[in-house]
């Protein structure tokens, strides 16, 4: 029987953190500030840009919704971007993607000030967290390594086996193992004999989209298994890329979907607008 990671316990005592943080930068008479970008109406989208207001509301981080039409030029996407960054009252700005109509996410991405890049996917970003001297880490690998320090699990020495190379949670959450002594191995869909590979995992991180990937016989007695999957089973239920009845009896920590690593996510992405608000207030 596993111990299973209350992501959602963890997230809120992160708020919790970080709203009193926010309150101590309003004594300074700094409010944080978050941007979000949507273009057009894609439900989904809608949803998460919601959550992320409601979540910026709850700790007082002011923030405020740039719903543009889905039929924006990357032009004056590109042009509400640099009026974004030369706002003083907006600590973070964040683009939802993927953005509608071929248009260009990482033109527009390369155009928030890295200072402001509060989802960490700017190549200036990115490269900080490549050589482990970042300010800001994509808040979904954040929130995971956060579980493992809030449960005692350290990658040091173990064999971590990533399964996913996306550049928003695969190839960042390989780099930050890495950057605790973990030794990584990264799979993606040309990995030969992946149940070998991932049968080695002390830690196995799943990031591959699909539901209930991950199957019992693919995972050692003990390991601990974190699974980043948002998916919808075969009756249109939320479930993860683990599947949770066969691997839970044999792992000894273990994410449950929901209430793992989702709501991390948006508890870093929090952190993340206080972090760039002191920074560019020079408040430690
Ligand atoms: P993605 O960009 O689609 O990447 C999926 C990765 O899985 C790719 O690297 C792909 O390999 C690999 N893959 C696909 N089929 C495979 C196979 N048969 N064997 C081994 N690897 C395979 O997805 P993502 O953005 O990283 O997201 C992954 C999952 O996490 C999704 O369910 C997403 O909804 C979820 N997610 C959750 C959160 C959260 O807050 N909980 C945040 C972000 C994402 P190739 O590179 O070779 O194609």
């Amino acid at each position: 029987m596993a111990q299973i990671i209350d992501g959602k316990g963890v997230a809120a005592q992160v708020r919790a953190d970080v709203a009193k943080e926010v309150a101590r930068l309003k004594e300074r008479g700094v409010t944080p500030g978050l941007a979000v970008i949507v273009v057009g109406d894609d439900p989904a989208s809608r949803i998460y840009v919601n959550n992320k207001k409601k979540a910026c509301a709850e700790v007082g981080i002011y923030s405020e919704e740039h719903a543009l039409a889905a039929d924006t030029t990357l032009d004056e996407l590109i042009a509400l971007v640099r009026a974004l960054n030369s706002r003083g009252d907006i600590s973070g700005i964040l683009c939802q993607l993927p953005l509608p109509n071929g248009l260009d996410d990482r033109a527009v991405i390369e155009n928030i000030a890295p200072i402001k890049d509060v989802d960490a996917f700017h190549p200036a970003n990115v490269g900080r967290i490549m050589l482990g001297d970042y300010h800001f880490l994509p808040c979904t690998p954040a929130g995971i390594m956060e579980l493992l320090h809030h449960y005692g699990i350290s990658a040091e020495g173990k064999e971590c086996v990533v399964v996913g190379r996306s550049n928003i949670v695969g190839k960042p959450m390989s780099m930050l193992l890495l950057h605790e002594n973990g030794t990584v191995t990264t799979c993606h869909s040309r990995t030969r004999d992946l149940k070998s590979v991932t049968a080695r995992a002390d830690i196995l991180v799943a990031a591959v989209g699909k539901p209930k990937f991950i199957t019992g016989d693919m995972v050692k007695d003990g390991a601990v298994v974190i699974d980043v999957g948002m998916d919808r089973d075969e009756n249109g239920k939320l479930c993860g890329d683990v599947d949770f009845a066969a691997v839970e009896p044999k792992a000894s920590y273990i994410t449950p979907v929901p209430g793992g690593v989702g709501p991390m996510t948006i508890a870093m992405l929090l952190k993340n607008t206080v972090t760039a608000a002191k920074i560019q207030n020079m408040i430690d």
